[in-house]
């Protein structure tokens, strides 16, 4: 690991003030410090934010408030994501081990970099690590990658289980940066790889992830999160299902998906949402509507199988919200 400088300010403009070039935010460290020793990445300067007001979760009724660097832990327990949102609760639950929850942030978590083995590798290419220094994972070892949202310059999958929670619940992120707050919708700050898969989201250089807002819906009550993983803990996902369901008179009034595992970001499924609402959830008509997940994918020599099982995987999930498993 290469030298550098430490910082540790006590308030959000001191922070901001310390970032900038060739400077990374530390929270729990579970992902930075990693790749620093691994030479992955390499700061100058690391700004530890642990002592910044950026913590609490909160939830009025109207939504659910989770400061950035509130611990993975604390949010998976708090009363209010237990009985409000189990989708999240169960999303968290199922992420890394119970010591990595006690120390990973919530923040930390949904700027989590990817776990494709080229680029954590320093000595092959990989255009995400090293602009313009290819992509192996193309001809290579991809039965882990991604098959919805790839481009020629990247098919890394994002790692996150919650982020594939949060993205199904609509949720929001407050930035902080030198120019003042902002919110940006979840689904958005994610970006597509497309010929610059380094930037990966829509954080602007300086700016801090501040909280995490979620709004609620009383029907998400009936939500599960679903993880297919080659062991039963500590591993990242094959694929998974987000998902939210309201059924009236076995009607399918509404409903929210997403799924882990299949894309270069959390990957809501529209689609699948649209062919579901108003319709009677049967066998049937849960498996038709989940054969719309594969919409779009373009998988891999190793990896074709992702699309029967994210099929497989929604029409389960969904029967079991509905009842019918
Ligand atoms: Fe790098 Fe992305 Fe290719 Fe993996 S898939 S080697 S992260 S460019």
């Amino acid at each position: 690991m290469r030298s550098f400088e430490y910082a540790a300010p006590v308030t959000v403009p001191d922070a901001l003030s310390r970032s900038g070039e060739g400077a990374a935010y530390l929270a729990g460290g579970t992902t930075l410090v990693d790749l620093m020793k691994l030479n992955v990445v390499r700061p100058e300067r690391v700004v530890d934010i642990n002592a910044l007001p950026l913590t609490g979760v909160g939830f009025d009724g109207q939504r659910l408030r989770m400061g950035a660097l509130e611990r993975m832990s604390d949010v998976a327990t708090h009363p209010a994501v237990a009985t409000e949102y189990p989708v999240l609760r169960e999303a968290l639950l199922h992420s890394a081990s119970p010591q990595l929850r006690n120390m990973a942030s919530i923040g930390g978590n949904l700027l989590q970099r990817t776990r494709c083995g080229y680029f954590r590798d320093t000595a092959m290419p990989c255009n995400k690590r090293e602009p313009g220094s290819g992509c192996p994972a193309q001809q290579g070892q991809n039965r882990g990658h991604a098959i919805l949202g790839t481009s020629d310059s990247c098919v890394a999958t994002h790692p996150s289980d919650a982020c594939v929670a949060l993205v199904a619940l609509d949720a929001s992120v407050e930035l902080a940066g030198p120019e003042g707050e902002r919110t940006v919708r979840l689904d958005d700050f994610y970006r597509l790889p497309g010929d610059t898969p380094h930037v990966e989201n829509a954080l602007a250089p300086g700016e801090l992830l501040a909280a995490v807002e979620v709004p609620h819906l009383p029907w998400a009550r009936n939500s599960a999160y679903v993880k297919v993983r080659d062991r039963a803990a500590y591993e990242f996902a094959v694929v998974s299902v987000a998902a939210a369901l309201d059924l009236r008179d076995g009607v399918v009034a509404d409903v929210r998906l997403a799924a882990g595992g299949v894309g270069t970001k959390p990957w809501r499924l529209t689609a699948v949402e649209d062919a579901l609402r108003g319709r009677e959830l049967t066998e049937e008509t849960a498996d038709e509507a989940a054969a719309r997940s594969a919409d779009g994918a373009r998988p891999l020599a190793h990896n074709a199988f992702k699309i029967p099982l994210l099929r497989r995987t929604l029409t389960h999930v969904l029967l079991r919200l509905g009842g019918r498993s």
